[in-house]
């Protein structure tokens, strides 16, 4: 194998996919080392999936002018690369006279940071566009520019666009060693003592970016974690919104907000609680109660009886709160660490700016004729029904017979579909989940898991004991019940 590299790129969250996308387009070659099992399974698994429009961040701070440059990039990107998108807009709910004075202040925030189209709507025309919104609504901000996405399935379509793009992927490799190498090169080193050297290293690690470059011995910040709780409603509320609803934010956060997602069911959340540890992902009883409190005073008909499931994601939060994107004092190594929200948005302009970062630092990028920029979406027979095309849902069955089966009954989700899933390379049932929806609708997967796990093994061969949640460590079946592992 050549170990040789141009550019390594540290952790496969939705940062250093985009950077990798982004690279692929040019005649290098690249690696890519993720300790997880999967791409995605970092913060980028679990957070809101808006692409923010950009009045929130602060004028001047690389997020706000990353954030309006990365929204911009949706449209061209959601075409090439077949991930569901929406420009849905947004609204930001004013309650009190005090609170429509600080609508201004945002509507100045955002027209310093380019974002376009803004306008303020009349208490009658925000409840026109949002009938089930609180009658005690004053007015809002309109911000037609903001829009909801997939965040995995975007994660992963960047993923697979760069590895048709001849990117090396290498799962559950966690970076160890960070160390100048022969000549001007930094070689990396993986907990498993696989060795590669890179002519630059790009540290996109997320929660774990501090660690990363105190092994590489230029570690000058810290990142906090700082969770956010979300509760995902059932599909049957799933038209209480069509935009994203903000409330006026707090000092650390966008505010508790309801969440139409592209997939159709609302969201509510998140909280932001600085914590402790980097693996606390728990949900707790005051975070769903202070979510709700909050949430129903914008959306009255919000009731906690309506929730199917809760997560938490780990917003980075780095010393200075900003990104921090650039070279570093190790010749080569650069970072794009501290991305907190709005990161998910940002990302296409952080893997544009990392790119200018290495043309700048001597890397020679010379275009590939032959750069696939398409990569084909995974068809979701569920969405071709409600969107009443049945000539598409018809040529898929004609094709493959699979597309009948339905597996996932909760969110009409078919062999086809999660076998599609398993030949690109996701086999855990995590994975599957993010890439399908099999799993996620009111039954939480009591009803389709094993079947999902048998498809598995048909096309993959792993042994049903094998088959985990997101990686060695969380099997599915008991050992006990594993051939030979009785005592
Ligand atoms: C609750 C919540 C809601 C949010 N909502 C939004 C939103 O609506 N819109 C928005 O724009 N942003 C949002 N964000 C922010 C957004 O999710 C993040 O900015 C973004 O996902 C960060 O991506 P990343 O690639 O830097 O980090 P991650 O996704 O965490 O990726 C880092 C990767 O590095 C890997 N890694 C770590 N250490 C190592 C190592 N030593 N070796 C190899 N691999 C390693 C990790 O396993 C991980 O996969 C939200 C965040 C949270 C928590």
């Amino acid at each position: 194998m050549n170990n040789e590299y141009d550019v390594l790129i540290i952790g496969g969250g939705v940062i250093g996919a985009a950077v990798a996308r982004e690279l692929s387009h040019y005649k290098i070659r690249i690696a890519l080392l993720e300790k997880e099992f999967d791409v995605s399974f970092g913060t980028s698994k679990s957070n809101s999936g808006i692409v923010h429009a950009g009045f929130h961040s602060m004028p001047g701070t690389l997020q706000a002018e990353l954030c309006v440059e990365g929204n911009r990039a949706f449209d061209r990107l959601s075409e090439e690369l077949e991930f569901p998108f929406e420009r849905r807009g947004s609204l930001m709910a004013a309650f009190s006279e005090e609170e429509i004075q600080i609508l201004h202040m945002y509507y100045e925030r955002g027209r310093k940071n380019n974002v376009p189209y803004m306008e303020f709507l009349s208490q009658d025309k925000t409840l026109e566009m949002e009938p089930n919104l609180n009658p005690d609504v004053l007015g809002s901000l309109f911000a037609p520019s903001t829009g909801i996405v997939c965040p995995y399935e975007f994660c992963y379509a960047l993923v697979e666009d760069a590895l048709q793009n001849g990117l090396d992927l290498f799962t559950q490799e966690k970076v160890v060693g960070v160390r100048r190498g022969s000549a001007r090169s930094v070689e990396v080193e993986t907990e498993k003592g696989l060795r590669l050297s890179g002519w630059f290293v790009i540290n996109a690690a997320g929660l774990y970016a501090d660690e990363v470059a105190k092994a590489a011995g230029v570690g000058d910040f810290e990142i906090t974690p700082r969770k956010g709780e979300e509760y995902l409603l059932d599909r049957r509320v799933s038209n209480l919104v069509r935009r994203v609803i903000y409330p006026v934010p707090t000092p650390t956060s966008k505010g508790l907000l309801v969440i139409p997602t592209v997939d159709g069911p609302v969201m509510v959340g998140p909280s932001a609680v600085d914590v402790e540890s980097k693996t606390d992902l728990g949900t707790t009883s005051q975070g769903l109660k202070m979510i709700f409190e909050h949430a129903q005073k914008m959306v009255p008909s919000i009731r906690t009886s309506d929730i199917i499931t809760s997560f938490a994601g780990l917003r980075p939060v780095a010393t200075g709160d900003d990104f921090i994107i650039g070279p570093t004092k190790m010749k080569g190594f650069i970072n794009a660490a501290g991305i907190q929200s709005p990161g998910l948005t940002s990302a296409p302009a952080i893997a544009e700016t990392i790119r200018g970062i290495l043309l700048k630092e001597g890397l020679k990028l010379e275009i590939k004729p032959d750069f696939i920029a398409r990569r084909r979406g995974i068809l979701h027979i569920r969405k071709a029904v409600e969107d009443r095309d049945f000539d598409k849902v018809e040529d898929a069955i004609h094709i493959d017979s699979g597309y009948a089966k339905l597996v996932c009954r909760c969110e009409n989700v078919t062999e086809a579909e999660i076998s599609e899933a398993v030949k690109r390379g996701h086999t855990s049932m995590d994975a599957i989940k993010f890439m399908t929806r099999a799993g996620t609708g009111r039954c939480q997967g009591g009803f389709c898991s094993s079947r999902v796990m048998k498809i598995i093994e048909k096309e993959t061969g792993t042994p049903l004991e094998k088959i985990s949640k997101k990686g060695p460590g969380s099997e599915i079946l008991l050992l006990p019940f594993a051939k030979g592992k009785q005592d």
